[in-house]
């Protein structure tokens, strides 16, 4: 059975990839339930976030970059200072790997920020110092991926292009398919459900329904404008089935849970990076910070790669400073 967008008022061309795909969508009834929903105020909060507050197509790529594994609240203390010391592509250029990490120390995940001074450096390089407008070209600078081009595209510039974080991946899951997606699928839904009308408060909209009620783990569905309008999938399953499976697992977009953080190889590089940006890793600090964690060989295992990964540099004498 093809699918049925039952509203004329999708991106041109866009709701045809779903010719293959077995959903039946009443496109305008769920928007108009998640636009009252939104319209009520419940997300008035986050809409004055630093990186809502603008379109500005650097200010909305530092976000995703950071929010693509940092929590929202952290974010929101570091998105704006970050965007007051590199406030453009050329700023971040400009300085050292070093000093970008530093600004980066207590985000994790240290490697999105050398990633993000190679992309400055490709984009006052290729583009003149300005963000690329396309899909094709943002694909191609480093650490931009599917969700990240498409959230610049919609976030800064309102385009009319389905964006499919982990939040709006559970949505498409349990709501709008019942049933598990490929990542395939879950962006020609996503792409095929953009309003033509504010396609960016539309993909925001999306993206606090997921992170407000439909939860990875207990989903608020009480609280839902799905719920409530009679247009969730999952919930009509359930009451069918109680047993029913939850289709957001394994689907494209949501996340799997992660490993536990304390006592990992992920503390641990961070802890040797936060070291590292307030002076050189000497050999009698690396021997303080092996003791309890596993002892010098899981230090210097872990150090080594951090230079390999050009997070730091070897400084011959059996340390290591920011590069
Ligand atoms: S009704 Fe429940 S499962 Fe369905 S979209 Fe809303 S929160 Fe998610």
């Amino acid at each position: 059975m093809g699918a049925r967008i039952l509203d004329a008022s999708g991106p041109r061309g866009l709701s045809g990839d779903l010719r293959d795909h077995p959903f039946d969508v009443e496109a305008r009834a769920l928007r108009r339930a998640v636009f009252a929903w939104t319209d009520s105020g419940v997300t008035a909060g986050r809409d004055a976030l630093s990186w809502r507050a603008t379109r500005e197509p650097w200010a909305v790529l530092v976000s995703e970059t950071m929010l693509a594994q940092t929590t929202v609240a952290r974010v929101a203390q570091r998105h704006p200072a970050f965007l007051e010391r590199f406030p453009t592509p050329a700023a971040l250029a400009q300085a050292s790997r070093g000093e970008v990490l530093q600004a980066w120390s207590g985000l994790g995940y240290n490697r999105r920020a050398t990633q993000l001074h190679a992309l400055a450096t490709r984009v006052v390089a290729e583009h003149g110092g300005a963000l690329p407008r396309s899909l094709p070209a943002l694909l191609e600078l480093p650490g931009v991926g599917p969700y990240t081009a498409r959230a610049l595209l919609c976030f800064a510039h309102d385009e009319p292009v389905g964006v499919v974080d982990t939040n709006v991946g559970r949505v498409l899951a349990r709501a709008v398919a019942g049933r598990r997606l490929s990542a395939r699928e879950a962006q020609g839904l996503a792409d095929a459900l953009v309003p033509r009308r504010d396609p960016r408060r539309w993909g925001l909209a999306l993206m606090d329904l997921g992170s407000l009620c439909c939860r990875a783990r207990r989903p608020k569905c009480g609280s839902c404008p799905l719920e409530v309008a009679g247009r969730c999938r999952f919930v009509a399953a359930r009451a069918r089935d109680a047993h029913s499976e939850d289709p957001a697992v394994g689907s494209a977009g949501t996340s799997a849970r992660q490993s536990a953080f304390k006592g990992s190889d992920r503390e641990l590089r961070g802890r040797l990076l936060r070291a590292a940006c307030a002076g050189p890793l000497r050999p009698p600090l690396l021997a303080d910070l092996a003791s309890g964690e596993g002892g010098a060989p899981r230090v210097a295992r872990l150090a080594e790669r951090l230079a390999a990964e050009g997070l730091l540099v070897a400084d011959g004498q059996g340390g290591y400073r920011l590069p």
